[in-house]
C-alpha cells in the first residue's frame, strides 16, 4: 500500500504551489483519496485518471476537505457511464451533495463502527471530535496483513485516539498546531503523545500556513507532512 500526500494545509493552503487536505492511497488494485480540499484535483490528475479512481472518502464537510469536489463535478460530466463513489459521513452536513450533479456521483453513507472493502482495501471508521460530524479512518489491505494507515482527520485530543492508532504502521495526525493548542485541532505536543503510544510512524499534518512544527518534531523522529511525499507501507 502506498500513501501520497497531495495536500496538507488547512484551513487554506499556503501561498504558492500548495493544497489543502487530500491523501491518495493506492495498491496494485485500488486507488482511493482521503478528503478533497482545494488543489486536490490537479494533484490527483497528476497521479491517476478519474476512471481509475475507486472512490473519495470525505471525513467531514469542512471546505478545506471538500472544496475541489466542485470542479470535479465538471470533469465527472465527461464520464457519464461511471459514477464517482463518494463515501460520506452519515448524518454529516454534506452540503456538497446538494450542489454536485448526482447523475455523476454515488453517495455512500458511512459511520463510526462500520467497515467496508474497496477492492483489496479495508476501511474502518472511527468517531473523532471536531466541530462537525467527523470520521477518522483506518485503511488496511484486505489480505489481512499488517500494512495499515490511520487518518485522524480533524480532531481535538481525546484518550481513545491512542487505542485507535494501535497497530498502525503510519498515522496521519491532525497535530501540527502550536504546543497546547486547544482545538479544534491538536498541537504538535499531541503528535509526541501519539508517537509514544504507537510503534508506527507519525506524520503531523493539517499544517497552518504560518506555522511549522518541524524544529520540534523532526528531531523526535516524527514527520511533518510535505506535499508530494510518498510512504510505502
Ligand atoms: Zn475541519
Amino acid at each position: 500500500m502506498e500513501l501520497k500526500l497531495l495536500g496538507v494545509y488547512g484551513p487554506y493552503p499556503k501561498a504558492g504551489n500548495h493544497a489543502s487536505s487530500s491523501y491518495l492511497v493506492k495498491t496494485d488494485r485500488a486507488k482511493i483519496v482521503l478528503d478533497f480540499g482545494s488543489g486536490a484535483l490537479t494533484r490527483l490528475l497528476a497521479e491517476t485518471s478519474i476512471e481509475e479512481l475507486d472512490g473519495i472518502v470525505i471525513s467531514h464537510a469542512h471546505f478545506d476537505h471538500t472544496s475541489d469536489l466542485l470542479p470535479l463535478n465538471y470533469l465527472a460530466e465527461r464520464y457519464p457511464d461511471r459514477k464517482i463513489k463518494l463515501y460520506v459521513p452519515k448524518d454529516g452536513d454534506n452540503w456538497y451533495l446538494k450542489i454536485l450533479n448526482m447523475n455523476y456521483f454515488e453517495a455512500i453513507e458511512v459511520d463510526a463502527g462500520e467497515s467496508l472493502e474497496i477492492k483489496d482495501l479495508k476501511l474502518e471508521f472511527y468517531p473523532v471530535r471536531h466541530t462537525v460530524k467527523t470520521l477518522g479512518v483506518s485503511v488496511s489491505t484486505a489480505r489481512g496483513d499488517e500494512s495499515s494507515l490511520f487518518y485522524t482527520s480533524d480532531t481535538v485530543w481525546f484518550p481513545e485516539l491512542t487505542e485507535y492508532i494501535r497497530g498502525a504502521k503510519l498515522v496521519l495526525a491532525d497535530a501540527a498546531k502550536p504546543e497546547g493548542f486547544l482545538g479544534p485541532h491538536m498541537g504538535w505536543d499531541k503528535a509526541v503523545v501519539l508517537s509514544d503510544a504507537c510503534d508506527g510512524k507519525i506524520v503531523a499534518t493539517h499544517l497552518t500556513p504560518d506555522y511549522d512544527p518541524s524544529d520540534k518534531l523532526l528531531p523526535l523522529g516524527i514527520d511533518v507532512a510535505r506535499e508530494g511525499a510518498l510512504y510505502v507501507l
